[in-house]
């Protein structure tokens, strides 16, 4: 709205992100979309006119740590009561106005209403009123009025992200490294596991039409993107119907694959399912472009706790697909996710766990304490009763076993030359003062999303470049340029 244009030129906007890729890209675009309408942005709180938190709602501790944030900013706010404070993101969608009665908050908006950001802050400088903008029956098909506003905010903003970011922040602040971009294919999931929010703060499963998807990305390489993310829930299961024929993720990877300037297309994360398999593994064998990595999580080995999670596979199903894989893809690398401490998980349910990891091969893995999400299945049906010392300990034991795999697969490339993405300088030291012959510590990625640090020029970020690998270690492969 026009006459809210005076009240955001000059003011400071300072945006925090929590959570998943998802979150980072609206993020990125919620950024975007405020620099187009006038706002500045800042890295420094105490600057800010304008605190925006986009939020993640997967396990109690998120949430934890955006309250204790909040709690922070209150303290701000006593001495800056003009100080707009929005909570944006899953967060948002799942307390809705209970958000709003924080001493903190003037606005809360959710995923779905993120293309009105930039008036809902405007309206919250100008007249100082709590702002509400959430979906009111998520579960539901979202309205087709909601569905295109996404898509044209999503449009618009997914290929101006990047160039926004590069102007408006410092490489440190950037969501996407030089050169990458993530694009949405689908948004919101039906899958519904017991343990899970996300279907209860994004809604249900919508996928994006593949022309638009394709449109992005051929922006997005014109605009010199090598790398591009493909993100969904389960994005292994997009299928978007258009007349007779049915797009599936393998149909939308061959034709990105066709764009000039992309050079390495990556998706996440996928659910282990038959469905879309096999052309999925096909696409990623035939296509020098599309990454050799999967990320596939299983969340347990126990066939009885699989089905108490809703998840629709069993633990030998779930290796036949790894199988398939590596039959099809050979040198593939696969991640997972586990949850330990699952309501009733026994130790021999653990232990079927254990074994699941050993047998597959993960070259890392996700594990997360199960926590209790308000709303779900679990949380209603099951009692959270796996001691927090007994979580811990298992946790603790599955990522010895996981690191012990790890290390094994990191040592094969001793000795080997690996090309990485590079994606700038590197946030922790490795290296010591010997090995960095007085260059910045860089650190890239494979096509097969290994880790990679060594030593060259920063202007790298963004190129493409051969290093040597001299040391491994779990995660993080070592080496000097070529
Ligand atoms: N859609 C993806 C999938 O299905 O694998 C990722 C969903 S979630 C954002 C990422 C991971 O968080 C899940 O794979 C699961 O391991 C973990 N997670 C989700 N809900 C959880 C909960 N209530 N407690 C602990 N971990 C959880
Ligand atoms: Fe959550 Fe399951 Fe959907 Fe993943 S597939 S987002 S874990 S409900």
């Amino acid at each position: 709205m026009l006459i809210y244009f005076s009240v955001r030129m000059g003011k400071h906007v300072h945006i925090k992100s929590f959570g998943c890729q998802m979150n980072k890209l609206d993020t990125a675009l919620v950024r975007s979309a405020l620099d187009k309408s006038g706002f500045t942005f800042t890295e420094k709180v105490e600057q800010a006119d304008v605190v925006l938190i986009n939020t993640c709602s997967v396990r109690e501790h998120a949430e934890q740590r955006v309250l204790s944030h909040l709690g922070h900013l209150k303290h701000i706010k006593e001495n800056r009561p003009d100080m707009v404070v929005g909570v944006i993101g899953c967060m948002a969608q799942r307390l809705g106005d209970k958000l709003l009665e924080h001493d903190a908050v003037d606005l809360v908006c959710g995923p779905a209403q993120i293309p009105q950001i930039a008036d809902l802050v405007a309206g919250a400088l100008q007249d100082g009123q709590g702002k509400l903008a959430v979906t009111e029956r998520i579960r539901q098909k979202p309205p087709e009025e909601q569905t295109q506003a996404l898509e044209k905010f999503e449009s618009a903003y997914g290929t101006l992200a990047l160039y926004r970011e590069s102007r408006i922040c410092n490489l440190q602040f950037r969501i996407f490294s030089p050169g990458q971009a993530f694009v949405r294919v689908m948004r919101g999931c039906n899958n519904f596991c017991s343990y899970c929010v996300v279907p209860f703060v994004r809604g249900p499963e919508v996928c994006r039409p593949p022309a638009a998807i394709i449109e992005q990305i051929r922006k997005l390489a014109d605009t010199g993107v090598k790398q591009v993310t493909l993100l969904g829930q389960t994005v292994n299961s997009y299928k978007y119907k258009s007349g007779e024929r049915t797009y599936c993720l393998a149909d939308v990877l061959e034709m990105a694959s066709d764009i000039d300037g992309i050079e390495w297309l990556r998706f996440v994360t996928s659910y282990p399912s038959r469905e879309f398999f096999d052309p999925m593994l096909q696409v990623m064998a035939g296509s020098p472009k599309v990454c050799n990595y999967l990320h596939l999580p299983a969340q347990t080995g126990s066939d009885k706790i699989l089905r108490a999670m809703n998840r629709n596979y069993t633990a030998g199903e779930y290796l036949e697909l790894l199988e398939k894989a590596r039959t099809t893809v050979p040198d593939i690398a696969i991640a997972g996710d586990f949850i330990v401490g699952f309501p009733a998980e026994t130790e021999e349910d653990f232990q079927a766990t254990v074994d699941l990891v050993k047998r597959a091969r993960y070259k890392n893995c996700f594990i997360f304490k199960y926590s209790p999400r308000p709303g779900t299945g679990a949380d209603k049906k099951l009692e959270d009763n796996i001691p927090a010392e007994v979580k811990r300990k298992r946790n603790t034991e599955l990522l010895a076993v996981q690191e012990k795999v790890s290390n094994e697969l990191s040592q094969r490339f001793l000795g080997k030359q690996v090309r990485v993405l590079v994606e700038g300088l590197s946030k922790k030291p490795h290296l010591d003062s010997a090995e960095s012959r007085g260059q910045p510590q860089l650190v890239g990625r494979t096509a097969t999303d290994y880790i990679v640090v060594f030593n060259g020029p920063q202007s790298l970020a963004g190129q493409f470049a051969k290093v040597k690998i001299a040391r491994t270690s779990p995660l993080t492969l070592f080496g000097e340029l070529t």
